[in-house]
């Protein structure tokens, strides 16, 4: 049995993989200050799990041996890491560094989930790993962009410096069960919004593009990157690129509500493309989406309605 530290454990993420893990027999130690997670996503009666409520941007003391860290505790929706761009910095600079000590000092495999944000409105199309990005580095995007890629390179440099194993995955847009209902993301809303029978809130012309990844997808990717000997960059995501009216014109669909679209200011720096390539995760771990955005949006309705 592994002995496995999950950082962000009770948020939309993690809380999918706490459980994914659970599943194949490993201990799980959730660490989670619960400033975008929620405690109602790890009600979990299981000998194995273990919750600790900390703020990772103090150091982490941790009694006895720990096999694999996987540090997902960061702030991701644009409105929630808005609202708290200074917590998201610390979070992804100060707190990864906490972590990544820990790795070092525990021997453990560290996996560093960072973001398609680090293309930022990238001028490549589709993103490949080795695409250095288009990154604003003072706009209202830049606490979670730039963060994210201090971060990639800390990994980066206690690999060069101490030889730490680490591995980063770039995780693009995903969605599913145990998501934060009210996060403010296109997802979130739109349900939200159909099954209310409220407007659909289009920002811009909603000709921008995202790829959506259903949760279950994303994270037997992430298990596959752990226990693979690829260090990555890696891209995770579904390559499926849909626009955003599409998503709503979707959704609506199979909620079967005609609510209105009404048409909003766009976010300053809003990404008008993003589209995984996801060859060399297909190369290096033999991965690649199965869920349909049809199928996995079916699932994600459900537990909005039921939960
Ligand atoms: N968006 C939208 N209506 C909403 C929320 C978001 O049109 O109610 C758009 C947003 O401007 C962006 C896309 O949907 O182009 C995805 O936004 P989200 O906040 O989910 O995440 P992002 O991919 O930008 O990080």
């Amino acid at each position: 049995m592994k002995k496995i530290i999950v950082t962000g454990g009770a948020g939309f993420l993690g809380s999918n993989l706490c459980r994914y893990l659970l599943e194949k027999g490993d201990y799980v130690i959730c660490v989670d200050d619960l400033s975008s997670g929620s405690e109602s996503n790890i009600k979990l009666e299981h000998d194995n799990f273990k919750f600790i409520s900390h703020n990772i941007i103090k150091p982490l003391e941790f009694e006895g041996e720990v096999d694999q860290i996987y540090h997902l505790a960061s702030r991701a929706s644009p409105p929630d890491y808005q609202s708290a761009p200074i917590h998201t910095m610390l979070t992804n600079a100060i707190g990864t560094n906490n972590l990544l000590k820990l790795a070092l000092d525990k021997n453990a495999v560290f996996l560093y989930t960072s973001t398609s944000e680090v293309y930022g409105d990238p001028k490549v199309h589709p993103q490949t790993e080795d695409y250095w990005g288009n990154v604003n580095p003072t706009g209202i995007r830049s606490c979670y962009d730039e963060s994210k890629r201090f971060g990639e390179a800390l990994c980066m440099s206690y690999y060069r410096k101490h030889n730490a194993n680490i591995k980063i995955v770039r995780i693009f847009n995903t969605y599913g069960p145990f998501m934060q209902k009210n996060d403010g993301r296109v997802v979130s809303n739109f349900i939200n919004q159909a099954l209310l029978k409220k407007p659909i809130t289009i920002y811009g012309d909603g000709k921008q593009t995202r790829s959506f990844c259903y949760v279950n997808d994303l994270i037997s990717g992430i298990f596959l990157l752990m226990n693979s000997k690829h260090m990555g960059p890696v891209n995770l995501g579904n390559p499926k690129e849909v626009t955003v009216l599409e998503l709503a014109n979707k959704i609506q669909e199979l909620i079967g509500s005609k609510s209105e679209f009404v048409f909003k200011d766009l976010p300053k720096d809003d990404p008008l493309r993003r589209q995984p390539d996801i060859s060399l995760a297909k190369e290096k771990l033999g991965w690649e989406p199965e869920i349909s955005l049809e199928d996995g949006l079916r699932k994600t309705i459900d537990y909005f309605k039921n939960s």
